[in-house]
């Protein structure tokens, strides 16, 4: 319920900067009036240095609590009372809840990322192989809760080689999975042996390759958009893709073209292909369940998500 704000509104948001390309307001306020439920959404553009403030906020303003994105997603880890095992293990915080004045810290991106795959591809981890390519914040959540979920073996490719030592050193010894690293393909299709892409049953595609610049803060729209057009929408990792095969599952973290290049040629191969957003929506619908205790109207939220990707796509 957005309109008729009164003094028993209760107060959720999201703490980023910048945040105007954010879906979560749209997504959450939809959720609310579907609901019912007498809660508002606001986008708080929180300044790199500001964090500890805007935290100290949420006990003081009496907000039920927030979604945090970049850049501060890292540092929330440090201004909360409690944590979730997710939340320590991914090293990120993105939902806050205020429960009666002690900040409980949780990240609901990993689970988010599982709820899609089982429901979008009716994908189970446990017992199988995947191929995870990239290495930032994004890739190391995929990365844990796949392990927690029982994933037998992770391999791990990214740009910069050190960081996908360091992502797989991690996990094994957080969670015991097996896990492999391997060349990034650069330009070259076949430096990325063709054994590793069959082996997988999925491959995550988690860096921001293919995605529109003006979705997320670490893109960028200059002003009057980009000259020539938004190249990086047009462009995917170079793999080879004819060896993509049916049954497996090729999942593209990027929401913003609902159909990358990647999953159009991992698609055309035999895979099954499932977008970001509904990793976006789910992240949402736990943040949602959490502050109100509700279930989430999935359904909704997914409907103003598609309408917020059409309308900035
Ligand atoms: P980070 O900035 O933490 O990591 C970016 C990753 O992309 C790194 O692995 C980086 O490699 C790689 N990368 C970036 N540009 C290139 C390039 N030109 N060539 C090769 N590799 C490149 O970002 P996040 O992990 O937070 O986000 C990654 C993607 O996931 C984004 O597109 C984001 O929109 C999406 N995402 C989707 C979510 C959802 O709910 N669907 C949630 C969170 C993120 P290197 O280490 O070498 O720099």
């Amino acid at each position: 319920m957005t309109n008729g704000i009164s003094s028993r509104t209760k107060v959720c948001g999201i703490f980023g900067c910048p945040l105007e390309h954010s879906f979560s307001p749209v997504m959450q306020n939809a959720a609310f009036k579907a609901t019912g439920l007498n809660y508002i959404y606001l986008p708080f553009a929180v300044m790199p240095g500001q964090l500890a403030v805007a935290v100290e906020a949420i006990k003081a303003l009496g907000l039920s609590g927030v979604n945090v994105t970049i850049p501060h997603k890292e540092a929330a880890l440090f201004l909360l009372d409690e944590l979730s095992s997710e939340a320590s293990l991914i090293g990120a915080v993105n939902t806050i809840v205020n429960r009666a004045g002690r900040l409980y810290g949780d990240n609901t991106d990993g689970r988010g990322f599982l709820r899609s795959l089982k429901e979008e591809a009716a994908f189970i981890p446990a017992g199988k192989t995947a191929l995870i390519l990239g290495a930032g914040g994004a890739a190391r959540a995929v990365a844990v809760q796949l392990a927690l979920a029982g994933i037998k073996k992770l391999i791990i490719s990214n740009r910069s080689g050190q960081r996908a030592v360091e992502l797989a050193g991690y996990i094994i010894e957080k969670t015991g999975v097996r896990t492999q690293t391997t060349p990034w393909p650069e330009r070259e299709p076949e430096t990325l042996p063709g054994d590793v892409l069959r082996e997988a049953d999925l491959v995550v595609q988690a860096t921001s390759i293919g995605m529109h610049r003006s979705t997320r803060g670490n893109g960028f729209l200059p002003p009057g958009g980009f000259v020539g057009g938004d190249k990086n929408a047009l462009q995917s990792v170079p793999l080879p893709f004819h060896l993509f095969r049916a049954g497996q599952v090729a999942y593209d973290l990027v929401y913003n073209p609902m159909e990358t290049v990647f999953l159009k040629k991992a698609g055309r191969a035999g895979a099954v292909t499932v977008g970001g957003l509904g990793m976006l929506l789910y992240q949402g619908a736990l943040s949602f369940e959490m502050w109100t205790g509700k279930p989430a109207p999935v359904e909704v939220m997914r409907k103003a998500l598609e309408k917020e990707c059409f309308s900035k796509g």
